[in-house]
């Protein structure tokens, strides 16, 4: 599959990983054609890569992949959505982003899946190597595709990879040599066909891995993978332990997650001391159970990344209780009765906003009184209003934010600017 010069690659995607993969393609001598939906797209969009390869808007039609020696999806893509004009392609032709630029990697690669806690535990591993002078490249999901580091960047010792579901179901040859799966709860339910499915798809990093490789599992998907014969590498299972001092990082999730996070770097040379001391001063990214502020003896939380339910779970119990709970948006599924009852002792009230309504609503007034706004500030303004000295206020909407919102990035900051509008 190396040998792809005067071979036809299509792109799906003109995003920063899609461009780079158009561009890989373009340095191996591929013909390029790169596909978006999106009709508004331009040449421009392409940068230095307009004019040396082809650009087809609008919605992706058979005709565009039927000539495809090798069709290359961006991460975002859901390779279902696009099966009626993929149907002449045979499937082993149709590869992720990370797939493609996989099979040109010198250094190990320590990849990080999960369903939640996949950017903070990445994060993390990257500021472990730091602080043990070991270089390593840090992308994938996150930050710089990894077709983007092969172009672009200096060799480094160990590539740190975050991997969604989306991109493993399209990978054939990526194997890591330590793969961490944090753990597995319902999401992308509107995509993936069934729970089996999803899990299918976060084992296939396991599944070409060997005797040398190691596969680091959390304790807590022991029933449902024990025994399935996944993987042939060393199988590791791992869960939260008290072993370091993470004063930022609150919640036993995250102490699963960082028992994860030194169970991969310890295969890579670093020391118990050297993560210690990285783990110590970690603080949490942006918008994950981040502390905004305390007004009148109130605490609000941001935790706008949190678009599962599992996710919103981990978050309830790490605040300081009781807890007002902001939820809405776009919803992705999961069981929002079973959900009703894990947070029973510590939310006292839940504020809905914007979207999804028609799907909390009806559950979660069984158990507690339940507000609806139409938006996050009206939401944010009625919970302040009620709420006392010694509660939380915590945005943890369990949704995606796209009806209100460009990302959980902007919806979080929608609401810190509330938040410091009540000072
Ligand atoms: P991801 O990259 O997988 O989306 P993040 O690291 O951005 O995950 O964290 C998203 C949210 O998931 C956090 O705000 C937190 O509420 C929740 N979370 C983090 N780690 C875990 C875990 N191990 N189990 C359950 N929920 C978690």
């Amino acid at each position: 599959q190396r040998t792809l010069a005067g071979k036809q690659g299509v792109v799906v995607g003109t995003g920063r990983s899609g461009l780079a993969a158009a561009r890989l393609l373009d340095v191996l001598g591929c013909r390029v054609r790169v596909a978006d939906s999106d009709e508004t797209v331009t040449a421009q969009r392409l940068g230095p890569l307009a004019g040396r390869v082809d650009l087809i808007t609008g919605p992706h039609k058979p005709e565009h992949f039927r000539d495809a020696d090798m069709v290359v999806l961006s991460p975002g893509v859901p390779v279902k959505r696009l099966a009626s004009a993929l149907e002449g392609v045979p499937a082993q032709n149709v590869v992720a982003e990370l797939e493609l630029a996989s099979w040109f990697l010198e250094a190990p690669v320590l990849a990080v899946t999960g369903t939640n806690g996949k950017t903070t535990t990445t994060t993390l591993i990257s500021e472990i190597f730091r602080h043990a002078g070991i270089n390593a490249f840090t992308g994938g999901n996150i930050g710089t595709p990894l077709c983007e580091y092969l172009l672009d960047m200096e060799q480094a010792e160990v590539i740190v990879l975050e991997v969604s579901s989306f991109q493993l179901q399209n990978c054939r040859l990526f194997k890591p040599h330590v793969g961490l799966f944090l753990n597995f709860a319902a999401n992308h339910l509107d995509y993936h066909d069934d729970m089996d499915e999803y899990l299918d798809a976060k084992l296939n990093l396991f599944a070409r891995m060997s005797g040398d490789d190691t596969a680091l599992l959390h304790e807590s998907l022991r029933p449902a993978i024990e025994g399935r014969g996944f993987t042939d590498a060393r199988v590791e299972w791992f869960g939260p332990t008290d072993r370091f001092e993470a004063p930022h990082l609150p919640g036993e999730h995250n102490r699963s997650n960082v028992e994860g996070a030194w169970q991969a770097v310890r295969r890579f040379g670093v020391t118990e001391a050297q993560a210690a001391e990285a783990i110590r001063g970690f603080r949490p990214l942006a918008h994950r159970i981040e502390r905004v502020a305390e007004v009148r003896g109130v605490v609000y939380v941001d935790d706008s990344k949190a678009t599962t339910l599992d996710a919103v779970l981990a978050a309830v119990r790490s605040c300081r209780k009781p807890v007002r709970l902001l939820m809405g948006g776009v919803w992705k599924g999961g069981d929002v009765a079973a959900f009703a009852r894990e947070i029973g002792d510590t939310v006292i009230h839940i504020g809905l906003f914007g979207g999804s309504r028609d799907v909390f609503e009806p559950e979660l007034s069984k158990a507690f009184p339940v507000t609806w706004d139409e938006t996050l500030e009206l939401a944010v303004l009625r919970q302040a209003s009620m709420a006392r000295p010694g509660e939380t206020v915590l945005l943890s909407p369990a949704t995606s934010s796209f009806d209100q919102y460009k990302g959980y990035g902007e919806r979080g900051d929608d609401f810190k600017r509330v938040v410091e509008g009540l000072s």
